[in-house]
């Protein structure tokens, strides 16, 4: 992986706030190098467990627990609520991963 200029300090070692660890950069460690980082896009997938009674929704991780969380909000609702439904969901977030 490739070091590059500490862009906080720009490799000085050193920022303005001395009250901070004496002065030395808090994002290279007083080394002036930083790991060269990019940053990616990553998707997630997750399902909304939806409960249509009470309009309550509830967040899984996984269809395993989409599933899971369904029978418990069932078994909790009143007989003849309708039952709670999954839906898919996808979002994205970023890491920076390095380069
Ligand atoms: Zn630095």
């Amino acid at each position: 992986m490739a070091l590059i200029d500490c862009p906080k300090c720009a490799g000085t070692r050193k920022v303005v706030h001395m009250h901070v660890k004496a002065g030395v950069c808090f994002k290279c460690n007083g080394t002036g190098k930083v790991t060269k980082m990019k940053r990616v896009r990553v998707k997630d997938e997750w399902f909304s467990v939806e409960e249509p009674e009470f309009g309550t929704k509830h967040h899984a991780k996984d269809l395993e627990d989409a599933k899971a969380l369904a029978a418990e909000l069932d078994a909790m609702a009143y007989k003849g609520a309708k039952p709670a439904v999954i839906i898919p969901k996808s979002s994205y977030h970023y890491e920076y991963v390095p380069a």
